[in-house]
């Protein structure tokens, strides 16, 4: 069966990593996480001490970014791929609130995306791939077979983050995630290159009153579809 290029786009904290990486096991296919790869750009920034309240040193950054390489390693317990920073595994650290509150400011530069968009063509080229992100079935892979876009009211989007964020021991409110949802949506939406958009092929998947299973059963038979096609 020929293998093809699954895009999973749309808003944050939407559950696209998580029905993609089910999707990807069950079809043993590649899964790439490519919001991870921002965030460990962002981390990088916030090291350096380029990157305080939303306010990025661009210039520092742009002229850094040659010495930042990402790879994704293989982790035998999570069942996942965890993303490394220049040899570091970054995983837990990528996933904090305050990379959070940072990753759109990063994401909007025009030389992080060439950057990033350039190494995720390289892993999704020889297709058997399942892609999670905001621009995957725009601008990434636009011929991909399969595209989704997944989206979620920003209230049970931000009900969903807060209790994974409690659950991992994050001191944070409610309000706060919330804030930061809509916060992400709207740079990511209005941001000049590549904005978060529904691509006209996509098919769009509205999860705020579906259960994981019923959202993994629907794209599972998409995907499938796509495949036999
Ligand atoms: O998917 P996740 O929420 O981890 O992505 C973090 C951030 O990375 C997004 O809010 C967005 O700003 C950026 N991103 C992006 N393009 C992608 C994936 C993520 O701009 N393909």
């Amino acid at each position: 069966m020929k293998p093809i290029v699954i895009a999973i786009d749309g808003h944050s904290s939407t559950g696209k990593s998580t029905v993609a990486k089910k999707l990807a096991k069950e079809l043993e296919y590649k899964f790439v996480d490519t919001g991870a790869m921002y965030r460990a750009v962002t981390l990088f920034a916030m090291r350096n001490n380029w990157l305080q309240k939303g306010e990025v040193d661009e210039q520092k950054l742009i002229e850094n970014l040659p010495s930042v390489t990402i790879n994704f390693e293989y982790n035998l317990q999570s069942g996942s791929n965890d993303v490394i920073l220049n040899g570091e595994n970054v995983e837990q650290e990528i996933r904090a609130m305050e990379v959070s509150e940072n990753v759109s400011s990063v994401a909007r530069i025009d030389e992080v995306r060439t950057k990033l968009v350039q190494i995720q063509k390289q892993l999704g080229e020889e297709k058997g791939v399942v892609m999670d992100g905001r621009d995957i079935g725009s601008v990434v892979f636009p011929e991909a077979e399969l595209k989704i876009f997944m989206t979620a009211s920003a209230d049970i989007r931000a009900q969903r983050r807060y209790k994974e964020l409690k659950e991992k021991g994050e001191k944070i409110s409610f309000e706060d995630v919330l804030k930061n949802v809509k916060h992400r949506d709207d740079i990511d939406t209005n941001r000049k290159n590549s904005p978060l958009i529904q691509a006209d092929d996509a098919i769009k998947i509205d999860n705020s009153n579906m259960s994981q299973e019923e959202q993994f059963e629907k794209i599972l038979n998409l995907a499938k579809e796509s495949i036999e096609a």
